[in-house]
């Protein structure tokens, strides 16, 4: 094998499918293999496991209206997702995602004969990081500058299916994407959900649904022409089996964003609004955000730019300035030029601009959600998974 590395690939696929086979024959265990230790709380949004609709129609017979929704989630589902999710240069930061994921996916059907002989276009890519440093929206931007087909698969929706629905579902997922012509992705959301370690919460269907699905997976490799490609993206990737894990020839850490990042994220997000912000108080604000999430930041600046607008509520009595920008004032004798809020002309009213100010004040009320040891696991996982 040592010789042939398509053997040894293939073989290591195969002893990962039997194992992953053979545990779902194992009594389960009462206690998490030790995972938990290194577990960030996932658990919240993967209730699926375990409960769920699905859970108490076991062994019953779908009725009429489970058929029409399981048809409708697979309409849903099988039609290609209309990207919404504007371009990759909208995305800050993340240079090397991008570049990779180009070559997995632009490049490959715009120059076929690059990718030829020894070097084989990737075909499984798992994006893995802290929630909010854009995995989601650099998947749906890939999707709008691809010309192939995307289908956006909400990974714990799956799971709440009727016992043998989730996997009818992934299968005609499957069968359809392959009769297709030519490229088209899957993308796996949350992919957690559908992928995790075994453990004693874990019950039969969903043990099931990550049966078909690996066997789904292994199913693409047949394909000659790598028509099917699956992205994942996950927050939890420790909670991924790993029989998925493996199968994802890429595994790209997304982290959270650096300096340059930031102020990319946060400066775009003022592209169409005033933003009176000196050099200095940019340094501080970029000091200020260290350890902030892309989400974390757009909150952030939302929370800003809303400041003007409170402020609006802070005086009772406004007049125009001579640049016809409105300010408060104390009087209470009210002038030719002077209003309470609720007479001002609502057609002069200009929200000011957003001044450092607003940012001290949303840096209060808006803490990062991302802490330095959440961050540390996403580093031992990555060295301990390379
Ligand atoms: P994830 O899938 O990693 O949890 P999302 O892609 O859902 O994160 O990101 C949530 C939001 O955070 C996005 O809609 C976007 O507004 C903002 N965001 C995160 N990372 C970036 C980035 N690199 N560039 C621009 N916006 C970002």
């Amino acid at each position: 094998s040592q010789q042939n590395p398509n053997i040894s690939n293939s073989l290591e696929n195969l002893l990962d499918t039997l194992s992953f086979q053979r545990s779902l024959l194992e009594p389960r265990r009462d206690n998490d293999n030790g995972s938990s230790k290194k577990r960030i709380n996932c658990e919240g949004r993967n209730m699926a496991f375990g409960s769920g609709p699905k859970a108490s129609h076991i062994g019953s017979e779908c009725d009429e209206r489970s058929v029409l929704e399981r048809q409708t989630a697979v309409d849903e589902m099988l039609l290609p997702c209309i990207p919404q999710g504007g371009r990759l240069d909208e995305v800050a930061g993340l240079h090397e995602v991008k570049q990779c994921l180009k070559e997995a996916l632009i490049m490959p059907p715009q120059y076929p004969q690059l990718f030829q002989g020894v070097v084989k276009a990737w075909t499984r890519i798992l994006l893995y990081g802290p929630p909010g440093t854009g995995k989601t929206k650099l998947a749906k931007a890939i999707a709008s500058e691809l010309k192939c087909r995307f289908y956006c698969v909400s990974s714990a929706s799956i799971l709440s299916y009727w016992l043998g629905e989730s996997e009818k579902l992934i299968r005609e997922l499957f069968t359809k994407v392959r009769q297709q012509p030519g490229l088209s992705v899957i993308f796996f959301d949350e992919i957690d959900s559908l992928c995790r370690k075994r453990s004693s919460r874990e019950d039969e269907h969903s043990r099931r649904v990550k049966t078909e699905l690996l066997r789904q997976i292994e199913s693409t490799d047949d394909d000659e022409s790598s028509k099917v490609f699956i992205l994942g993206a996950t927050n939890c990737p420790w909670d991924l089996d790993t029989a998925f894990l493996r199968r994802f020839q890429r595994r790209i850490y997304v982290p959270l964003p650096d300096r340059e990042t930031r102020l990319a994220i946060i400066s775009g997000q003022f592209r169409n609004s005033p933003l009176q912000i000196t050099d200095s108080d940019w340094m501080k604000l970029l000091d200020a955000t260290e350890g902030y999430s892309g989400a974390d930041l757009t909150h952030l600046t939302m929370a800003a730019a809303f400041q003007p607008i409170r402020d609006l509520q802070s005086s009772r009595f406004w007049k125009f300035t001579t640049d016809n920008k409105i300010t408060p004032c104390s009087s209470e004798t009210l002038g030719a030029m002077q209003y309470t809020l609720n007479k001002l002309p609502a057609d002069r009213v200009v929200a000011r601009d957003v001044e450092m100010s607003d940012f001290m004040k949303a840096l209060e009320t808006t803490p990062k959600t991302v802490s330095p040891e959440t961050v540390q696991l996403y580093k031992e996982f990555s060295s301990s998974s390379h």
